[in-house]
């Protein structure tokens, strides 16, 4: 070592702020009920494990992925009825397609705009690649504030907006009205993110030929294939176009390509394990609410957020009796003693509500 230049540490190289980011944290969850993250409870029937198996044994993972992932693109634009003329970009996750999104516009100034509370990753990603982050805050009760999130564009002229549809982690959607007053006042792209569109009764998909900057990302995560790592973004060829030069070439690999196609070859299977689920969180509503001190907002996706007093220590009850879900409080101000559950089958549901109600009494 030179004796001439300094010591390097971690603080005199990465930028600032990056140093300033608290990682995305994912507790430990073994032998624990499962509901943080909004995956989905259900295994699959076995004859469908038994095709994704001899689908594995054969598979070249000696190869590199197709590219272009044709077919895969081809189950997704069927299963989606992507309106002709639109097209495809795929990502490890809808994260990493949120990624490419603000790689691609993050001129110097550019700003990301979107609303709070909504999904950490936006604004996450906005400090990875340099980005001014712009966050307007929800009315009280988690509806858009439609005249101060239009100030906000009219003012910060925001290169991209993400629109969470049904919205992470209050569970609503916003009206698709205003949604539209939004796409069409922005000066730059709008992403209508429909992670949760399985459970959610509407779409802007059909829309996509509507707007010139309107783009749809979805994700498979949430209907029952958040190991496999994968999403989409939908919209015109003009914007995907330039996108995919950013993608690395390889993204999706060989069997999450190959399973995912095989699973959406039985896409009625997973929406119907989503139905399910959707009768369940009615149920999971009507339990919470009936919780004295619980307070449950109505949900369009497979969580429910709730607010219980003093729900830090709610949250800690719960995961000494065994049930993992996750907590808001003190993550922004309007999600004060809020926590969010996922809903899970019918026996971790009671449990948890079982757990809930036990924490609760100990709490008194
Ligand atoms: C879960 C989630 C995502 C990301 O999902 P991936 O697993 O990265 O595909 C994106 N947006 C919202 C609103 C989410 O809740």
């Amino acid at each position: 070592m030179s004796s001439s230049r300094y010591v390097v540490v971690p603080e005199r190289l990465i930028r600032q702020e990056i140093l300033a980011l608290n990682a995305y944290h994912v507790p430990p969850a073994s032998d624990m009920i499962k509901l943080d993250a909004m995956e989905n409870p259900y295994s699959l029937p076995q004859e469908i494990r038994d095709e994704i198996a001899q689908l594995v044994a054969d598979a070249a993972i000696n190869r590199y992925p197709d590219a272009g992932a044709s077919q895969l693109k081809a189950s997704i634009a069927k299963v989606t009825n992507l309106p002709p003329g639109m097209d495809i970009l795929l990502g490890n996750g809808s994260d990493e397609i949120i990624q490419l999104l603000a790689l691609a516009v993050a001129k110097p100034g550019a700003v990301l705009l979107s609303i709070e509370p909504s999904f950490v990753m936006y604004k996450m990603i906005a400090a990875f690649v340099g980005m001014k982050y712009v966050g307007v805050p929800l009315a009280q009760d988690f509806s858009l504030d439609l005249t101060a999130t239009l100030e906000a564009i009219e003012r910060e002229q925001p290169a991209l907006v993400f629109l969470a549809y049904p919205n992470n982690p209050t569970g609503n959607s916003f009206y698709a009205a205003a949604i539209k007053q939004i796409i069409e006042a922005a000066p730059g792209l709008v992403v209508v993110d429909e992670a949760y569109y399985a459970f959610a009764r509407d779409s802007f998909i059909p829309h996509l030929a509507h707007y010139d900057n309107l783009l749809v990302m979805r994700t498979f995560s949430k209907l029952g294939m958040a190991g496999l790592r994968l999403g989409f973004l939908a919209g015109a060829t003009a914007w995907l176009g330039q996108l995919e030069k950013l993608r690395l070439p390889y993204n999706v690999g060989v069997l999450p390509q190959l399973v995912a196609a095989k699973l959406l070859a039985h896409h009625d299977v997973l929406l119907a394990q989503a139905e399910s689920i959707k009768q369940l969180r009615s149920k999971l509503l009507a339990a919470l609410s009936a919780i004295n001190g619980v307070y449950a907002y109505p949900s369009d996706a497979n969580f429910i957020l709730f607010r219980v007093a003093h729900a830090t220590q709610v949250f800690e009850g719960l995961q000494q009796r065994g049930v993992l879900i996750k907590n808001l409080n003190g993550g922004h101000p309007a999600l004060l003693d809020c926590l969010r559950v996922t809903v899970g089958t019918a026996d971790e549901n009671q449990k948890f509500i079982a757990a809930l109600q036990d924490t609760i009494r100990g709490l008194l």
